[in-house]
């Protein structure tokens, strides 16, 4: 006979972890007391687990893209440093940022009369208004647009211009390595205003090295101002996390003006974060020369 064997957790759930492997060898791993949601979409596996220290966190094929405790630190940081820079960030354009945070934060700004988001896999935005409701509360914003394509076909074909474009992708495997690659860097470019600013995850630079050096190389390629900025965020790799501010006149330090937001309530971005998160440690700039 079978016997039940009991724990503080109670039957079935004591002892369960997930790990992200961040590179060979490295990992993440968190403990979860539940699995709300598993489901293979058209382009990947979505997951949705309920971890004890971090909330409930959303994992796109086995790595994970927010959680609820500390998904404000990318979201914010992927925003608001363009947005105190741009004096008139009208029409923005969000590549990928299904989960819709970047929206969010973007839609904080009075200025911003349009945000369009371009989603590959609509799975991912129907699971964040399902689960994570506090990171979709832009999509019902009349400002919003969702549209449900390639990222990379959509600014190779868009006839539209935009002040400000942020590619908040997934790593760049799947359906995301395009996102990385000159030709949607120079697409971008050619959709971007004559003063427009580009954005970009651009991975860590403490983990991913090589794909940090090849992607700055390709948006120097294209941008004539490409400046590398960080943050702090604890379930990504390495905790540290990497933005590439790319643009056609700005200087994000020069021309940096805290009285554009107007934001309260942010739990990360600040004007002193603004200047800080442009300093460098040596071995970060090292991959950029
Ligand atoms: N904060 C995240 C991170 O770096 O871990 C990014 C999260 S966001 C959910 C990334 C989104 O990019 C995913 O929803 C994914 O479906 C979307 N995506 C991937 N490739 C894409 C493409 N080629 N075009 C548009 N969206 C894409």
């Amino acid at each position: 006979m079978s016997e039940v064997v009991k724990s503080e957790f109670g039957p079935n759930l004591w002892n369960m972890w997930f790990t992200e492997f961040n590179k060979e060898g490295v990992g993440l791993t968190l403990k979860v007391s539940r699995v709300l949601h598993s489901a293979v979409s058209d382009f990947q596996r979505i997951d949705v687990i309920e971890t004890e220290e971090f909330g409930k966190a959303l994992v796109l094929y086995g790595s994970i893209m927010i959680t609820e405790k500390d998904e404000f630190v990318y979201h914010e940081m992927i925003s608001h440093v363009a947005l105190h820079v741009h004096p008139k960030p009208s029409n923005v354009l969000i590549i990928g940022g299904g989960d819709g945070g970047t929206l969010r934060e973007v839609l904080k700004h009075q200025r911003v009369q349009s945000a369009q988001m371009v989603e590959i896999d609509p799975e991912v935005v129907e699971v964040s208004k399902r689960f994570f409701p506090a990171v979709a509360s832009g999509f019902g914003d009349p400002r919003a647009k969702v549209i449900h394509d390639d990222g990379a076909r959509f600014v190779a074909n868009t006839q539209e211009k935009f002040d400000l474009i942020l590619s908040d992708s997934s790593d760049p495997v799947g359906p995301a390595q395009v996102l990385f690659q000159q030709t949607f860097y120079q697409d971008a470019f050619n959709v971007l205003n004559d003063d427009g600013i580009f954005v970009a995850q651009t991975e860590s630079p403490a983990f991913h090295a090589d794909n940090v050096r090849k992607i700055y190389k390709n948006l120097s390629a294209v941008f004539p101002t490409v400046m590398m900025y960080l943050a702090h965020i604890p379930t990504y790799p390495g905790s540290l996390w990497s933005f590439a501010f790319c643009s056609k006149r700005y200087h994000p330090l020069e021309d940096f003006r805290p009285e554009y937001g107007n934001i309260t309530g942010l739990d990360y971005y600040n004007a002193d974060i603004h200047r800080g998160a442009f300093a460098l440690p040596n071995y970060v700039k090292a991959l950029l020369l």
